[in-house]
């Protein structure tokens, strides 16, 4: 009876482009000078805009952990201006 919502399961909308398929291109779009016109092929669903579950936990567990570690790199790095803010 939960059919639907298996199907549901199996392909989420990818994290990283929001189901575009595409992400913004390092160039920042503007000045594109990488002849993606602004747009790059999405490297978590390459291009597929879903994704399976697997591959979304995984992406958003990595991203979770980036915030953490810059999260830590920037409390540090306060934390130094702070003292070396005296002497
Ligand atoms: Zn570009
Ligand atoms: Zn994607």
């Amino acid at each position: 009876m939960d059919v639907d919502f298996y199907d549901y399961e199996e392909d989420a909308p990818c994290p990283r482009c929001m189901g575009d398929g595409t992400i913004i291109c390092h160039c920042g779009g503007d000045l594109c000078v990488c002849a993606n016109y602004g747009d790059a092929p999405c490297p978590v669903c390459h291009g597929e805009g879903s994704v399976s579950e697997e591959r979304e936990a995984a992406f958003l567990k990595a991203e979770a952990e980036a915030a953490k570690w810059s999260q830590k790199f920037w409390a540090s790095l306060s934390k130094h201006t702070q003292k070396g803010g005296d002497a």
